[in-house]
């Protein structure tokens, strides 16, 4: 059992380093001290399991919530990511399951992106819209890039610690983030893989934007479950195929992640965390 404590108040960061779990993944660590933080956005999916890994710690988010709540489109993508960046958090990989678009990305294959498209719709998307936040900030009108949306020195790990294990990874690709929860029609997934992009997920947009808007390193896991409805000749995918792939999959997902953590640089000087170097966000904290 946890033992559950409210967010540190003496400044000392209660982690620097994240994951947000996807379908399949809702633990990591077996020793964690359960942090439930509040955000200007509302409450994050679940409480932050904070743990130790190397001797660094690190923060767990199980992004749909425990028991699997939360549908992608009902995620406070937001809060998530807001709640990480308030315990200290400045490093966050965003482990995802994702349908293949090309042949040989079948279910196992590990892709580690590097460009991603978005097709969601009605996201809140960001932390510089305008709007007064509940304890009286007006966050500034901030444009953030996303030329390169991911951290290159988290997606450096990510592929060395795959290649550890002897589970190559696949070094970049697209991933195509649409809003579901359906999966995609024949006619969508065709197109998608028409477009030269490489697989499809629900979630890894916004997270990858709001985390860069607070200048955290993002990068994303993609761990492909299915051949996508375009790609494969069946009835197409279900949603427990997905997490059947995920089970086979997540000790060595887990691994993976252990093993990139503990990699990780501990201090900075990568695109993320010089992505608010002379601005003024107006965001408390930030
Ligand atoms: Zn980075």
């Amino acid at each position: 059992m946890a033992d559950v404590h409210p967010p540190r108040t003496d400044g000392t960061p209660n982690a620097d380093l994240g994951v947000i779990g996807g379908s399949g993944l809702y633990a990591l660590l077996d020793d964690v001290t359960e942090v439930h933080v509040e955000t200007p956005y509302g409450p994050p999916s679940d409480a932050l399991f904070v743990g130790e890994v190397a001797g660094r710690r690190v923060a767990f988010l199980p992004r749909h919530g425990r028991g699997h709540r939360l549908p992608p489109h009902r995620i406070n993508y937001r809060a998530n990511v807001w709640a990480l960046h308030a315990l200290g958090v400045r490093q966050v990989f965003g482990p995802c399951a994702v349908g293949g678009l090309r042949p040989e990305y079948g279910p196992g294959t590990l892709l580690v992106p590097d460009q991603f498209v978005d097709r969601t719709s009605g996201r809140a998307q960001t932390y510089y819209d305008g709007r007064i936040l509940p304890d009286g900030s007006l966050p500034e009108v901030v444009h953030i890039s996303m030329a390169d949306p991911y951290c290159p020195d988290g997606r450096a790990a990510a592929l060395a610690a795959a290649r550890d294990l002897a589970w190559e990874p696949v070094d970049g690709g697209t991933l195509v983030v649409v809003e579901g929860p359906r999966f995609s029609t024949r006619a969508e997934s065709r197109w998608f893989t028409a477009n030269g992009w490489s697989v499809v997920g629900m979630t890894g947009h916004p997270e990858a934007v709001l985390a860069r808007e607070l200048g955290l390193c993002y990068t994303s896991l993609a761990l492909v479950t299915d051949l996508d409805a375009g790609v494969e000749t069946g009835e197409g995918v279900t949603h427990a195929e997905v997490l059947e792939v995920f089970a086979r999959n997540v000790d060595r997902l887990r691994t993976v992640l252990f093993k990139a953590l503990e990699s990780l640089p501990a201090a900075r000087d990568c695109i993320c965390s010089h992505a608010l170097d002379d601005l003024e966000t107006g965001l408390p904290g930030v």
